[in-house]
């Protein structure tokens, strides 16, 4: 008798849930009862759901299974940064990288959607690393639930261990667009994790039409990594620009805010590279540019890794760039770097597997300092 392949139920949304039981003839009030089993309770196999039948379990047993990507490791720096390296189903090297930085009573986790990118930034070594494969709607769920239960035992009661995600590790979130919604979705949903709308945020480089896209499947907020403050510039930093340009991109954010359904900004990310965009002049005209949206500004300093070619600025222009951005109206964060001690840090490798994600120059967080 051939194997047949089981429906992973960890990564179906809410709705694809009930579609499943009605397909298999069941009441779609079980997809109910099994989604707060599996994202609330933490339960890994059937038997643990005790108000389900036995007889429903056993069916169950029979064509799914509820499975998270294996961890290969995970460490807990000193300052409470916990970062794992994840192994997805492409195959023994098809690994990915999931940090939780916590920050006072907020916790943050920083969450891949692909294995590698295609869009090849110039500062990035995902990018440099190539394309591979993109990650199933388990394997993005399952970086929440590896993350939440590496406290210990799920409890609906409790306290929140995750309160904050951003789709900002490795890959481009809407080069992977259903899978990474149908991921969203469940962080959102009241069955699943219950987080609000304004603490899932999607990262993008500027995939303008599916930016367009998105506000219409989901509500989450938008970041969009611009890292330049001109198209010259930015064709160079970041090559999707030479497809969708930056007046393109401003375009589709205004769309973007215009069509949630209450009021929130755009963060915009914006990686400081010694002498490559961070004098004065450019942040004049990023301060020009952005004067029409509603939005914020994290500025990152480079974190250098072998063969970038970049280089950190230094913290006076560093300040000097952020005081310019502030004194004309805007809020502006620079990050810090956390979890040096375990390789979660801003620029450092993961091990022998080689995926750095932009992560490293972009989020790993300690503090946000206030302009
Ligand atoms: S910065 Fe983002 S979009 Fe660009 S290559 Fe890296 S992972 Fe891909």
């Amino acid at each position: 008798m051939t194997d047949i392949k089981k429906v992973n139920l960890l990564g179906l949304s809410p709705e694809k849930l009930i579609e499943f039981f009605e397909s298999i003839g069941e009441k779609k009030f079980r997809a109910t009862q099994v989604i707060k089993w599996i994202h609330q309770k933490g339960a890994e196999s059937f038997d643990e759901m005790t108000d389900v039948s036995k007889a429903l379990r056993a069916k169950l047993e029979q064509i799914c299974e509820i499975r998270a990507p294996e961890v290969v490791s995970q460490n807990i720096s000193a300052d409470g940064t916990r970062k794992w390296i994840i192994r997805t189903e492409g195959g023994k090297n098809d690994c990915v990288e999931t940090v939780l930085i916590p920050d006072g009573d907020r916790a943050t986790l920083c969450v891949s959607s692909q294995v590698g990118c295609s869009l090849d930034c110039s500062f990035c070594s995902t990018g440099k690393q190539g394309f591979n494969r993109n990650l199933t709607p388990a394997e993005i769920i399952g970086q929440v639930a590896i993350a939440i239960k590496s406290f210990g035992p799920m409890d609906p009661n409790g306290p929140r261990r995750v309160t904050n995600v951003v789709m900002m590790g490795m890959g481009e979130p809407l080069m992977n667009f259903e899978p990474v919604v149908d991921a969203m979705i469940l962080m959102m949903h009241d069955h699943a994790y219950g987080l609000s709308k304004r603490r899932v945020t999607l990262s993008t480089s500027g995939v303008v039409p599916k930016i367009y896209e998105l506000v219409k499947r989901t509500d989450v907020s938008l970041a969009v990594s611009l890292h330049a403050p001109n198209d010259a510039l930015r064709n160079e930093l970041v090559p999707i620009n030479k497809k969708y340009p930056i007046a393109e991109l401003m375009e589709a954010c205004q769309f973007y805010l215009a069509n949630l359904p209450d009021k929130r900004h755009i963060t915009i990310e914006y990686t400081l590279m010694s002498g490559v965009n961070d004098n004065e002049e450019q942040a004049h005209e990023l301060a020009e540019l952005l004067k029409t949206l509603e939005c914020k500004i994290n500025l990152i300093p480079f974190n250098p890794f072998p063969h970038s070619g970049y280089e950190k600025p230094s913290n006076n222009r560093t300040r000097r760039f952020q005081k310019i951005l502030a004194d004309a109206g805007y809020t502006v964060t620079v990050r810090t770097t956390r979890g040096d001690d375990i390789d979660a840090a801003c620029g450092q490798l993961v091990g022998d597997f080689q995926d750095r994600t932009r992560r490293s120059q972009k989020y790993i967080e300690l503090r946000e300092v206030k302009s």
